[in-house]
């Protein structure tokens, strides 16, 4: 958790999927993804991964206790 978020990736506002009209950057450090503020060209807070945008995540296997 000591990535600065220095190196990111060109602001960019996708106009579908779950950051519908939202900017934000990619960092390239450690792959998170930030809320990107036009105005001020600064990145702010860390945006959840979705599941669309990140397949680090696999839905687990169903387990059934018999
Ligand atoms: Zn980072």
């Amino acid at each position: 958790m000591s990535c600065r978020h220095s190196n990111h990736t060109f602001p960019m506002t996708p106009k579908l999927g779950p950051r519908e009209g939202q900017t934000y950057v990619a960092c390239l450090e450690c792959g998170v993804e930030l809320q990107y503020d036009w105005a001020r060209m600064r990145i702010g807070k860390e945006l959840k991964p979705t599941p669309s945008s990140r397949v680090s995540v696999l839905p687990k296997p169903v387990v059934r206790a018999a």
